[in-house]
């Protein structure tokens, strides 16, 4: 199953996605001046409509997120291995989310293929459940290889600890469109999780235009984020999570990691 995925991917397509993803896509959609939301005429249950090129959003068979359950364990040779470098402060409101611009340097290894840090970004709540149960924030990491093909790790935020490395990110947020400095770099790997079991399935940027042939990685062990620092997410973005979509005929494997 595994040759046969990776083989699929070689060819995936990923022209249309460019220099950015998730989210990222979000910026072109901007740009182009298609408007998208997460409710109402414009939210996901019509994104598919908005645009030609969304129609992945529609009619794909391969979309994210999932409701993570009934996973096939699985033993995967080497670890999702992450080379995540500290980041210059500069913090991106892009209208659909909060996003930090990675400075080139920074990979990661999945299955031996190296793929280099784009951005990362925030969803509240969760865009992945986990067992139907969503967690109050989803971090993503988008990855994108040589060839370019795209790996997005996720990982979910629960309430506990305040995390000193989100509060580098939270505390120079800007609360509209635009971009601003923090005080302190950012520590990619100061948000990933110690334990590092992983959910693995083969699907979608979670933002139009819903692109598929992309790896995804959810860890299984949450990180922290103090309430206050949820809320104050919550407070620019209430709702910025894609809904569940149908796992259809894809495996959803379980790696001990
Ligand atoms: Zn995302």
């Amino acid at each position: 199953m595994q040759s046969s995925r990776r083989h699929f991917l070689k060819h995936a397509t990923l022209g249309a996605v460019a220099a950015c993803a998730c989210c990222a896509g979000a910026g072109a959609a901007l740009a182009s001046g298609v408007h998208w939301t997460y409710e109402g005429e414009e939210g996901p249950e019509h994104w598919g409509d908005l645009q030609a090129d969304f129609k992945s959003c529609k009619i794909g068979l391969e979309q994210t997120p999932l409701d993570l359950k009934g996973a096939v364990k699985a033993t995967i040779g080497a670890p999702v291995a992450t080379d995540y470098k500290v980041q210059p402060p500069k913090i991106l409101n892009n209208g659909h989310t909060i996003q930090v611009n990675a400075a080139p340097g920074s990979s990661v290894t999945i299955e031996g293929e190296s793929y280099d840090l784009l951005q990362f970004h925030f969803h509240h709540p969760s865009e992945h459940l986990l067992s139907g149960k969503p967690f109050e924030l989803e971090v993503h990491f988008v990855n994108k290889s040589a060839a370019g093909n795209l790996a997005v790790l996720g990982v979910f935020v629960t309430l506990g600890e305040a995390n000193p490395a989100l509060e580098t990110v939270f505390s120079a947020m800007p609360a509209s469109e635009g971009e601003a400095t923090g005080k302190a770099p950012i520590d990619p790997t100061a948000l990933l999780p110690k334990g590092r079991g992983y959910f693995r399935y083969y699907g979608s940027l979670t933002t139009p235009p819903c692109s598929e042939g992309l790896v995804w990685t959810v860890f299984k062990e949450p990180i922290t984020a103090s309430k206050a620092q949820v809320e104050a997410f919550a407070k620019l973005f209430e709702n910025n999570a894609r809904p569940v979509q149908r796992q259809n005929h894809r495996y959803l494997l379980d790696v001990a990691g």
